[in-house]
This record gives structure tokens, C-alpha cells and sequence, in this order.
């Protein structure tokens, strides 16, 4: 958990810059990449904490870099869901909800829309 907090704080930082250039204004509409040292790898269940910790649009981890933490931020291209307000790359995809991402299109199920 220590080291998931350390890696939220190298993102935060990409994340504040990208802001202070105007290029997102919130943080979901960051993608981020994150390199991490040979030694240091991350389970799919620590990226997706881990995503919720900085709450991002996504993380993708590159594993075997110079051994330095690095964070890189940018816009993302996905489409936001008109709910829950995250982007995700499958936003458009069901022609029956086009504002919807699939997580909210399944939850407007279970309540019976
Ligand atoms: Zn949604």
C-alpha cells in the first residue's frame, strides 16, 4: 500500500502539471503511463486500486525502465459517459445507450430502465 501511495503521489504531479497547461481539466480525462523500476511490477487488482486513487481515466504500467518512477499524463481520446462522468474507451459502443458506459448501462438494467 506504501508503495501504490508513492506511485499516486509521481502521478498526481503529472496530472497537477497537465492542468496548469490547460490541457484537461479534470483528472479523469487523464491517461497515464506509468514506468516502474525491473523489480518493482503491479497486479491488475493494484492498477485498479491504484486508479481510483488518482482517478484517472486509465493507467497503463510499463515495467523495466532506467529504475526511476516516472509518470507521464496526457489527454485521452475516449468519450465521456454521460452518468457516472468517467471516460472510457467503450462509451458509444451500445447504439442503444451512445452516452453511456457499460458499467452504467448495466446498472440502468438492474434498476429496470
Ligand atoms: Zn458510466
Amino acid at each position: 500500500m506504501e508503495r501504490l501511495l508513492s506511485y499516486r503521489g509521481v502521478i498526481l504531479k503529472a496530472l497537477e502539471s497537465l492542468r496548469a497547461d490547460k490541457v484537461i481539466g479534470n483528472s479523469l480525462q487523464a491517461m497515464v503511463e506509468l514506468a516502474l523500476p525491473p523489480e518493482e511490477g503491479m497486479t491488475d487488482s493494484e492498477t485498479a486500486l491504484l486508479l481510483e486513487m488518482v482517478l484517472a481515466a486509465d493507467i497503463h504500467v510499463v515495467s523495466g525502465g532506467s529504475g526511476d518512477i516516472v509518470a507521464r499524463a496526457y489527454a485521452t481520446e475516449w468519450n465521456r459517459c454521460d452518468r457516472c462522468w468517467r471516460y472510457t474507451r467503450d462509451v458509444g459502443a451500445n447504439t442503444a445507450h451512445p452516452d453511456l458506459c457499460p458499467r452504467c448501462i448495466e446498472v440502468l438494467h438492474i434498476l429496470g430502465g
